[in-house]
């Protein structure tokens, strides 16, 4: 993204964003609530136009083609509060993911359910249950696991560890750096930026709509103003 803007009427959401995520590169989007993570991510995934600045993927312009052609080119999101359909199962959740694959839909979809019950073993036996009645980590697996099922080759994930509990919080971002170690390009939006921080090699720190500090995950985890605003002391 290069000068990008985006504004809700007189509301400047987004102002002059400049960020890029490498090739096998893991990158962290640190924000407060009403930073400008979500208007980020909705503009790659083509569902807000920005009123300035290029967006560009593997050589591609985004501004101008349809989320589902955004997702067939390689970009998923995982989006924020994991919009699951609670009364499908698991496995139809996730099947869904696997839709955008023309070219041998259903057993593009089996192969690839199978790496993603390889990567969450523990959805292996609730596939055929409500979506709805698991608990609010093993629904964050099922959210990450449909966008899995498009084989992004960048993987969006907004604030996946919101509500969770902190163990299952380590839990779901053990699961997002094995993704990233696999060769998947990940930018994940966090506000816990501990925990972003030590799986990212690079972030991004948003603030009021513009990016405010960007650098190695390592040097922003020792920032003092990064600390002070999300890790605190
Ligand atoms: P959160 O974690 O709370 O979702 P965020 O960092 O994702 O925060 P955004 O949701 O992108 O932030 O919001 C950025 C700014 O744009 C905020 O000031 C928000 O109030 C505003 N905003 C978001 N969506 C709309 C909308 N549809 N109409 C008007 N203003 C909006």
């Amino acid at each position: 993204m290069r000068g990008l803007a985006v504004d809700y009427g007189a509301n400047h959401a987004l102002s002059s964003v400049d960020l890029t995520v490498g090739a096998g590169e893991s990158v962290a989007l640190l924000g407060s609530n009403g930073a400008g993570k979500t208007t980020l991510f909705g503009v790659l995934s083509g569902l807000i136009r920005p009123v300035r600045g290029t967006v560009t993927f593997a050589g591609q312009d985004l501004r101008r083609l349809s989320p589902e052609r955004i997702v067939s080119l390689g970009i998923a999101q995982c989006p924020e509060g994991r919009r699951l359909f609670p009364q499908l199962s698991v496995e139809k959740n996730l099947r869904l993911g696997g839709y955008v694959h023309r070219k041998d839909r259903t057993a593009v979809q089996t192969e690839t359910l199978e790496r993603v019950c390889e990567l969450f073993p523990a959805m292996r036996e609730k596939l055929a249950l409500p979506a709805g009645s698991l608990s609010g980590g093993q629904q964050q697996m099922v959210a990450i696991g449909r966008a899995l099922m498009a084989r992004p080759k960048l993987l969006l994930l907004d604030e996946p560890s919101l509500g969770l509990a902190p163990l299952v919080v380590q839990q779901t971002l053990d699961a997002v750096a094995a993704i990233g170690r696999a060769g998947t390009m990940v930018l994940l939006a966090e506000q816990n930026a501990y925990a972003a921080l030590a799986i990212a090699q690079r972030g991004y720190v948003i603030q009021d709509g513009r990016i405010v500090l960007e650098g190695a995950a390592a040097d922003l985890g020792r920032n003092d103003d990064v600390r002070r605003a999300f890790i605190g002391a």
